[in-house]
């Protein structure tokens, strides 16, 4: 029989990354917190007609990465690819309109059928925020600036830069779209495949393409700035004033589009050049249409999403969780005394982890190996006493302690003065 193995795309995740999962969760939600948002947690489970109807036919996500299914009661069920579609649906579900400006994050899994690669995955993880209810610049430039905190706080802006764009508003991108299909006609011939696709539903999406013909057709295209009503081009120039303003540096990128249907006026993308193709670490944008096309009251929106995952593969060394003390217990009476040792031990803070099983050399092995700085050897004679043996593992150094001392005495020597 085959071994049983984790799906292509997905990874059980250990130690060190879940330590640096935690951190990136733990800072983004103090950052966050900092700026009014509060959690909301969506099922990972939505209907189909969620996505279908919010990011467009034509996304690569709906044609090609949907994990969707059909359930023993035979709904269509799809995993989530993304989070802001389910905070859209939980907004008009529970009546929210009331509550605007309405700040809320989210986190948690999210499934795309993707190539995996070094920072892409099928099961990734993402921490997003939405800002819904105001239509003005503010909040974009509010959105923006907790972004650039939180990348900031983490210590990895060094590699990171924020491309910036404006798709306009519905008005600016009717207008380009005409002008923009009329260029690329001119070129079909050097146009790929999918491109040549896109060129009726959604045209715009060929000015992000990665093809290389493609690219070089695009680059004496027709800029969408060009085609921007007064009204978009005013937006958008509030939005830069305010980067500026705030000392956010960026990059106008005009290609910049995005991939969703529900995208409007500012889109943006943090990227990184240390990891490789997958660059994109936080992205988002404006989408005032989507709570209105899902069904809901006209209500603006704009909000990020950033790879929990991604981040965590470009964070620095993390400080090392602190050194435990190993408790080593000689005898069943003293494993009986270890157990509760070891709770008071807790008690007072102290990291304690106790050797199960095995002689002596092998339970100080295991101190060893576990990095402890202190291995307390209880013996069923000295314990009668009311002592213990303490070998400072740095130094080699051992000593008797007064059981009713010991809390104290480990507590006073932190993990630096025993070595
Ligand atoms: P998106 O919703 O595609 O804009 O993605 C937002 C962020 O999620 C990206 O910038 C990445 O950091 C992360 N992300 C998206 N797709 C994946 C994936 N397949 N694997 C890992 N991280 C991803």
């Amino acid at each position: 029989m085959s071994q049983l193995q984790t799906v292509r795309g997905t990874r059980d995740l250990f130690q060190d990354t879940n330590q640096r999962h935690r951190f990136i969760e733990a800072t983004a939600s103090r950052v966050v917190e900092l700026y009014g948002f509060d959690e909301i947690q969506t099922p990972i489970l939505e209907p189909a007609g969620l996505f279908l109807r919010s990011l467009g036919d034509t996304s690569d996500i709906v044609t090609k990465q949907m994990y969707l299914f059909k359930d023993l009661g035979g709904d269509e069920l799809v995993l989530r690819p993304e989070g802001t579609a389910g905070v859209a649906r939980a907004f008009i579900q529970e009546g929210m309109s009331q509550l605007t400006p309405l700040k809320l994050f989210y986190r948690g899994p999210m499934f795309r059928y993707e190539r995996p690669q070094k920072g892409r995955y099928r099961q990734f993880h993402q921490f997003g925020v939405e800002l819904l209810g105001v239509e003005k610049p503010q909040a974009d430039l509010e959105v923006l600036a907790c972004g650039y905190r939180i990348l900031k706080e983490l210590g990895v802006l060094g590699s990171i830069t924020l491309h910036l764009n404006t798709i306009g508003d519905e008005a600016s991108r009717t207008t380009y779209r005409d002008v923009l299909v009329a260029y690329l006609n001119t070129r079909k011939s050097e146009l790929s495949q999918d491109s040549l696709s896109r060129l009726e539903k959604n045209p715009l999406r060929i000015l992000d393409s990665k093809d290389p013909g493609d690219r070089s057709v695009v680059a004496s295209a027709p800029k969408l700035s060009d085609s921007l009503t007064p009204e978009a081009k005013a937006f958008f120039t509030a939005v830069l004033t305010g980067l500026k303003a705030l000392e956010i540096p960026f990059i106008i990128d005009d290609n910049l589009v995005r991939g969703l249907d529900y995208y409007c006026h500012t889109v943006f993308e943090f990227t990184t050049d240390a990891l490789g193709s997958q660059n994109a670490v936080l992205a988002g944008g404006r989408f005032d249409g989507l709570i209105k096309d899902l069904g809901g009251p006209e209500t603006p929106g704009v909000g990020w999403a950033f790879g929990i995952d991604r981040l965590a593969e470009l964070l620095p060394n993390l400080t090392a969780s602190p050194q435990p003390i190993a408790l080593v217990p000689l005898g069943e009476e003293a494993e009986q005394a270890a157990l509760l040792l070891a709770e008071k031990l807790r008690t007072a803070g102290l990291k304690t982890d106790i050797g199960y099983s095995g002689n002596l050399a092998k339970r100080m092995k295991r101190a060893d190996k576990i990095g402890a700085r202190a291995a307390v050897i209880i013996g069923s004679n000295e314990l009668a006493a009311g002592i213990v043996q303490v070998k400072w593992l740095g130094t080699g150094v051992q000593e008797s302690i007064a059981l009713s001392e010991l809390g104290t005495r480990l507590t006073q020597f932190p993990a630096s003065a025993s070595k």
